[in-house]
């Protein structure tokens, strides 16, 4: 496929999951969230050598949630290193997002950085790094965004801090075995306002970008400056940990690392090219967007954009 062809497609391919989005499910354990309309879709392909090509609803802000995770990882990284790695750990867990048991079973091990415990003991980093943490993730994501209109959903925030006793309950395990150095409080607060971030398909392309950067190309903006080992670790566990407990089914089907959030939006890095944000708010059983991953999974096929070698298109930039 011929990179002129990807607009076509992109079009095509919103028409063909136009019947998924009326199915999914919205999570109504973040009040909210569940105020959502279903029916809406986007789609944002950027490459490293600066197209972008939108379909849908792309440039609608939505709520990113998790893929919160995946730049607050990027930006701890950045500071800290890879010393950031005797924090948390760069395993599956094989268990729901928000786990409490297995935090406990391992004397406040967090396993990955994608799963609710890793992604406290981020924001505790960041918390220890800035004096207002997530407005330093917020203005990191407005600069590799290139748009100001990043913000935080003051809605979504309260909705979830009112309600979000399971990850209360985390930050104190992960308080009580030394895990965490600021308090509670603290940490909670910062990561409730870290998962309201509100962005639109393109601009979460946008700031994944430096990820896809291999040598020789690299684009500009604040999360350029991880090291090509950082990168690979951040991608491996994209593609291991990034789809909560379908990753191993979305490796087998689409083969790229990806980090999905349950406001509805999927972020996909396709190393060497560029990356890929689709959004529609319904989710499946496993908490990913139905149509979203449907349409990750139809891009893949159709350009053959996949780590999966049985793919017989391939994609070229001219
Ligand atoms: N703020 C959500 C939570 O911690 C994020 C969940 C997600 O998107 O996976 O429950």
């Amino acid at each position: 496929m011929l990179a002129a062809e990807v607009p076509g497609l992109l079009n095509r391919i919103a028409n063909q999951v136009r019947p998924l989005l009326s199915q999914g499910r919205l999570p109504k354990y973040i009040p909210q969230l569940g105020r959502v309309n279903k029916l809406q879709f986007g789609m944002a392909f950027v490459t490293l050598d600066g197209q972008e090509v939108l379909a849908g609803d792309a440039e609608t802000p939505f709520s990113i949630q998790s893929i919160s995770k995946l730049f607050a990882l990027m930006l701890a990284l950045e500071r800290v290193g890879d010393d950031l790695w005797s924090r948390v750990g760069k395993e599956p867990s094989g268990m729901p997002f928000n786990e409490l048991v297995q935090v406990d079973q391992e004397a406040g091990a967090a396993r990955n950085p994608f799963i609710n415990a890793g992604a406290l003991v981020i924001t505790d980093v960041l918390c220890s790094t800035f004096a207002q943490p997530e407005l330093a993730l917020l203005q990191t994501l407005r600069q590799s965004a290139g748009d100001e209109r990043v913000d935080i959903d003051q809605a979504v925030m309260w909705s979830e801090r009112d309600t979000c006793h399971r990850n209360a309950a985390i930050a104190h395990l992960l308080k009580s075995y030394g895990r965490i150095k600021n308090s509670v409080h603290t940490v909670l607060d910062t990561y409730c306002r870290q998962c309201a971030l509100t962005m639109s398909s393109l601009q979460i392309a946008r700031s994944a970008l430096p990820l896809a950067t291999i040598e020789g190309l690299s684009p500009d903006g604040a999360c350029a400056k991880l090291s090509a080992a950082q990168r690979h670790s951040v991608t491996a566990l994209m593609l291991t940990c990034g789809t909560y407990n379908a990753a191993g089914d979305f490796a087998a089907r689409i083969g790229l690392p990806m980090k999905s959030g349950v406001g509805g939006g999927i972020v996909a890095v396709i190393p060497g090219i560029g990356c890929v944000c689709a959004w529609s708010p319904g989710l499946d059983d496993t908490g990913n967007s139905l149509a979203a991953g449907r349409a990750i999974e139809l891009f893949a096929e159709h350009t053959g954009l996949s780590v999966l070698g049985s793919s017989t298109k391939t994609y070229s930039a001219q």
